[in-house]
């Protein structure tokens, strides 16, 4: 009997909506690309982006950027982050992340995660007290909110300020409050594996009006920042405004014009993504060493990826990737000790000098698999994928039973 192989590519997204191809194309043809370039009475598309990112948000304030990467070094300057400012940090995110702590001169603080991927939060305690460090960038990674009860009460009791990386939870949930807006200041992204595809680009948004300042002026917006379409009034910038890098991190009209027609779909894609989720979740819940994570009620994620913990198959999950992957399914590790794809572990940023030793995260890691969950996937075709994965790790694990 042939197995059954599943052929789409786990990296192709859906295409951009016809109103905001048609957007494009008006924007090419008239040459205005960069978000200052406007003509009298014109209203650039970046500021009505970020007027309608804002309203989404529920945030007062919203900045457009290059990408979710520019928008965290920009947050973290804007909240008071300077060379050898520690910046408490979960272990396990994206590489983007230390990266931005280390553009901005910040020292991360690196903090243990609990075994479904959320900020350890006795961790989180100790590590603020024996540190002293004022800050927090929190990664919601791979969509999975930590307790927010716990986490907010941790950051007032030791004044530390919080920043919210959402690349993961852009339309998430927790306890009803969106996620991003338990912090300080939020970060998204816009890359085109995100929740809202423009290639590259980010949002930064907050509440608080001279940080917000800050971004804009932090952002490049030399003195036209007038122009912004979600910024506090002009007696903020004028407090703040020569006090700000120009980090040139302008998102222009191009990307703002695919946004602006995404916008209104992501909710719809929200829903679409978890029926995907769920499919993968059921399809592979109770699998022979396979541990799927029970997802808190008052957790209203974005089911855009999906992970495991392939627990029962400690030593031999490249075995299980391997064959997975000999029949279409693609699934990422990890746990390896040298970085691959989009994935790193945290020992592997070496440019951040001697970090101590996480022996939880390490572990949680050492059996983390993940999957892209693309809207080009049907239901059906996710179920398939369930069905492959624990037809392989049932092999496996039999398998190995009988060593
Ligand atoms: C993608 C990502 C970012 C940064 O996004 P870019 O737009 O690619 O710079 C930050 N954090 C996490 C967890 C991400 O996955």
């Amino acid at each position: 009997m042939t197995k059954e192989r599943f052929d789409k590519p786990f990296t192709q997204q859906e295409a951009i909506p016809d109103d905001g191809i048609a957007a494009a194309v008006e924007i090419l043809r008239g040459g205005r690309l960069h978000r200052y370039n406007t003509l009298p009475g014109e209203t650039s598309e970046v500021s009505l982006l970020e007027a309608e990112y804002a309203a989404y948000q529920g945030s007062k304030y919203c900045l457009a950027t290059t990408s979710g990467g520019q928008a965290m070094q920009i947050a973290l300057r804007a909240a008071g982050v300077k060379p050898g400012t520690k910046v408490l940090a979960n272990a396990y995110t994206l590489a983007p992340v230390p990266g931005a702590i280390f553009a901005t001169g910040g020292v991360p603080v690196l903090v243990e995660i609990d075994e479904d991927w959320h900020t350890d939060t006795a961790d989180l305690r100790a590590k603020a007290q024996a540190s002293g460090a004022k800050y927090f960038m929190l990664s919601h990674m791979r969509g999975h909110i930590a307790d927010m009860e716990a986490i907010c009460a941790i950051c007032d009791e030791f004044g530390i300020t919080l920043i919210e990386d959402c690349a993961h939870t852009m339309g998430a949930k927790w306890k009803g409050t969106r996620s991003g807006n338990f912090g300080k200041v939020a970060c998204f992204s816009t890359q085109t594996y995100k929740h809202l595809n423009s290639g590259e680009g980010g949002f930064l948004t907050t509440d608080d009006p001279e940080l917000a300042a800050r971004a804009v002026v932090g952002s490049g917006s030399y003195m036209l920042y007038g122009s912004h379409g979600a910024i506090p009034g002009e007696d903020v910038f004028q407090k703040v405004r020569l006090d700000s890098p120009n980090c040139s991190a302008r998102l222009d009209m191009l990307r703002a014009a695919i946004l602006r027609a995404q916008l209104p779909n992501l909710d719809k894609n929200v829903a679409r993504w978890n029926e995907r989720y769920v499919a993968l979740a059921e399809g592979l819940s109770g699998a022979p060493g396979i541990r799927v994570a029970e997802r808190a009620k008052h957790e209203e994620y974005v089911g855009s990826s999906f992970q495991f913990q392939a627990l029962g198959m400690a030593g031999n999950v490249p075995a299980l990737v391997a064959a997975c992957a000999a029949r279409g399914v693609d699934i990422k590790w990890f746990g390896a000790d040298t970085p691959q794809a989009f994935t790193s572990r945290y020992d592997s940023w070496k440019y951040l000098g001697d970090l101590p030793e996480l022996p939880r995260t390490k572990a949680v890691l050492s059996t983390t698999c993940d999957i892209r969950v693309p809207l080009t996937f049907t239901v059906e075709d996710c179920s398939q994928i369930a069905r492959i994965i624990r037809d392989e790790a049932t092999l496996l694990y039999t398998t190995m039973a009988a060593e």
